[in-house]
């Protein structure tokens, strides 16, 4: 078994969790600042690391740390871990998988509601005293209207299933690696078609890929020019896998009518990033998992994942399994 008797937080998580860590008599490292100078030399005798989003943890960090065994994110992204790095040095990576799922679901229909009813506009407009704004800018229903969901992983899937039964909407969808079994799920309820015809067709197209080396960019010019100028884009995924500037240009020229947007190329936002600029959007920090309930489920999950490692039992969200066959792993076997 692998003893873990000291975890590292570089980052604050919460007190349920951190009890939950004492409770299995761990000691609970909390690193003053996130700060790579700060956090590097705290990995000397640490067995296990709980990470947040907002720290990268590099082969650089990784590096000093002397018997790492467990990376546990508390979200389901790792785009934050080296993973290659991690699998190297016999490092296993997990992450929390389902647990933001709702979360994430109820934060894109916020969004969408929130463009289709043009909530900020008229909001804004009844405080300077402009009640007449009811006859000019004539919000929009979604029943009957087409969602197009880009990945119909766990997010996307609970999207379209409840704005399908709940608000009446035609559901497109596009992702590629769904099984046949998956997509049987689907049946008679989700049209799935290829990009241009999804980008061509939908009134509100809402992204849920992870970002990876091939979907970087994945979304950009050509994408948006498939657009209906009165479609709004959704995307709480990650900002990566659009190409912001060009989303910026199509927004500011009213070539599509709007977007909401969780996740962005570089976070925290840049000061002067010309989105803030755009009456057109509405802009979140990233906090689409960041619900006080889910904030509490993602850090006890990804406590319960290093307390299971500690007792020989496998939690669910292992990102890098092969792991598990380097001689490091050898004798200690998770079922
Ligand atoms: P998931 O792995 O369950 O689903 C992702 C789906 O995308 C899969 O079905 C996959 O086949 C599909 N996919 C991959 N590449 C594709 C492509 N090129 N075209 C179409 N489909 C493709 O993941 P999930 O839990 O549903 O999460 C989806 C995204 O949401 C991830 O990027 C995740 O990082 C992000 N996320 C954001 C927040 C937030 O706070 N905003 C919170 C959780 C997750």
């Amino acid at each position: 078994m692998v003893s873990i008797k000291r975890i590292l937080l570089p980052q604050p998580i919460e007190k349920e969790a951190i009890s939950l860590l004492e409770a299995a008599n761990f000691e609970v490292v909390l690193a003053p600042d996130k700060r790579a100078e700060t956090v590097a030399p705290l990995l000397k005798g640490v067995q296990a690391v709980i990470l947040r989003t907002g720290i990268m943890f590099n082969r650089e960090l990784m590096n000093h740390a002397d018997d790492l065994w467990v990376i546990s994110r508390t979200g389901a992204g790792v785009d934050n871990v080296d993973v290659p790095a991690a699998t190297e040095m016999g490092i296993l990576v997990t992450c929390v998988l389902g647990t933001n799922t709702r979360s994430v679901v109820e934060h894109a229909i916020a969004l969408i509601f929130a463009l289709a009813k043009h909530l900020p506009i008229m909001d804004r407009e009844v405080r300077q005293n402009n009640f007449d704004i009811r006859f000019k800018n004539l919000p929009r229903d979604l029943k009957g209207k087409t969602l197009g969901v880009i990945g119909l992983g766990r997010i996307g899937s609970e999207l379209a299933r409840i704005c399908h039964h709940a608000f009446g909407m035609n559901i497109l969808g596009h992702d590629p690696y769904l099984t046949s079994e998956a997509m049987a799920l689907f049946q008679g309820w989700v049209e799935f078609c290829d990009m241009e015809s999804l980008f061509r067709k939908a009134d509100v197209v809402s992204i849920h890929i992870p970002l990876l080396p091939s979907t970087k960019n994945l979304i950009g010019a050509r994408e948006f020019g498939w657009m209906k100028s009165d479609a709004f884009l959704i995307n709480t995924s990650r900002g990566g896998v659009l190409d912001e500037i060009s989303l910026i240009q199509y927004l500011r020229e009213k070539r599509i009518a709007g977007a909401g947007l969780d996740v962005f190329a570089q976070e925290p936002l840049e000061k002067d990033n010309p989105l803030k600029k755009l009456d057109n959007v509405i802009l979140t920090p990233h906090t689409a998992a960041l619900t006080r309930e889910c904030v509490i489920r993602l850090a006890t999950e990804s406590a319960k994942a290093v307390i299971d490692i500690h007792h020989g039992k496998r939690p669910e969200g292992i990102v890098n399994p092969e792991v598990l066959t380097r001689p490091r792993w050898q004798g200690i076997p998770l079922s």
